[in-house]
């Protein structure tokens, strides 16, 4: 349920809404807008609710929304969430890159992608140091030795840190290093870890679930809405079909349909979705074409040699060519790609 306030309503009208949520026993969210403010009423709400908020001072309207999800709603907040991260903005129509490995081995070969995604036009560094592996005896990264050689990353070329963070008990040691949490697919419906993070003071990158719903996905992210966290990425990385042909099918309609479902910004994840190298530049574009606001991608210096997912992984060379091909893609769309952020320690400071 929304309450919505009149144009021009007070602070003080606000407040005094806020006050009576709350005294009822509900959670408040305010979502203020430059004309118009709303404060969304979360909990069991009940029918009669409508005319108890209805006759409050400054309010206009009390709406009932019929979706489950109700933070993650356009029906709740009709403006595009903006995630800002070191100097660099997701989901205000320009295209953000991400780039690099997938899962950091040594100090050397991270620092090479860095650079090499810095000086393509990427935005954002990508590297697993806790990764979900279907075989335990996989690699399953380098934990906190990981997070360092990210961070050091960071401070050499100005790119803020997106890292997985698998376990809800991790959530503060990876928080310490990262600019932006990643749960992964595997953890879509993690609800502890989504609880976690929800209460963390960093921007959250959702991914979709291997069989999850759009309807799941969207409660998923509520759950991290609903502590406070206001910032969430949506990444589409391909869903579980019947094709074994690809490592997974890429969902690419589901793109659109969540921009219209949802204010959150949502970018394609074209590597674990197609699981081949050459696919991920056409799907990349498809992303693109199909109203993304970015890619993450997945980039080594030395694909034959990563320690995980090489056969998806772009050589750097590529990862350039695919960022020029975004960016024609996009400026004929009427876009362009985002502005990269500001450098070294002031990328982290202002995230
Ligand atoms: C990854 O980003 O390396 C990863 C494990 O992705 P997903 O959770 O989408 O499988
Ligand atoms: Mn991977």
């Amino acid at each position: 349920m929304i309450v919505v306030m009149k144009t021009g309503a007070t602070e003080e009208q606000i407040a005094g809404v806020r006050k009576a949520i709350k005294e009822l026993g509900f959670k408040d969210h305010p979502i203020l807008g430059e004309e118009r403010s709303v404060v969304a009423v979360l909990g069991h709400v009940y029918p009669e609710l409508v005319d108890e908020l209805g006759v409050l001072d400054g309010v206009d309207s009390v709406v009932r929304i019929s979706k489950p999800f109700k933070l993650a709603s356009r029906e709740v907040n009709p403006f595009n969430t903006v995630v800002r991260v070191g100097g660099v903005s997701i989901g205000d129509g320009n295209v953000v890159v991400m780039g690099g490995p997938c899962s950091v081995d040594t100090e050397e070969n991270v620092m090479i992608t860095a650079r090499a995604v810095r000086d393509a036009g990427g935005h954002i560094l990508r590297g697993g140091a806790f990764k979900p592996r279907s075989s335990p005896y996989a690699f399953r990264g380098h934990g906190e030795k990981g997070l360092k050689m990210l961070a050091a990353a960071r401070d050499e070329t100005g790119l803020p840190v997106i890292t997985e963070v698998m376990d809800a008990r991790d959530v503060e040691l990876v928080a310490k290093y990262a600019d932006i949490l990643q749960i992964g697919a595997r953890n879509m419906q993690n609800f502890a870890l989504l609880d976690e993070v929800g209460k963390a003071a960093r921007p959250v990158m959702l991914k979709r679930g291997l069989s999850g719903t759009i309807e799941e996905w969207l409660l998923a992210a509520e759950y991290i809405l609903s502590h406070g966290n206001r910032d969430v990425i949506l990444c589409e990385r391909g869903i579980r079909t019947f094709e074994t042909a690809t490592r997974n099918t890429f969902d690419v309609s589901a793109i659109p349909l969540v921009k219209r479902l949802s204010h959150l910004p949502i970018i394609g994840d074209p590597s674990h979705a197609t699981g081949a190298w050459y696919l991920v530049e056409p799907v990349a574009l498809a992303a693109i074409a199909a109203g993304a606001d970015g890619l993450i991608v997945e980039v080594h210096p030395e694909p034959d040699h990563a320690l995980s997912d090489g056969a998806q992984s772009l050589t750097p060379e590529n990862f350039a060519k695919l960022v020029e091909r975004t960016r024609t893609l996009a400026q004929a769309l009427g876009r362009d790609l985002a502005p990269t952020g500001v450098t070294g320690e002031k990328a982290r400071k202002a995230s």
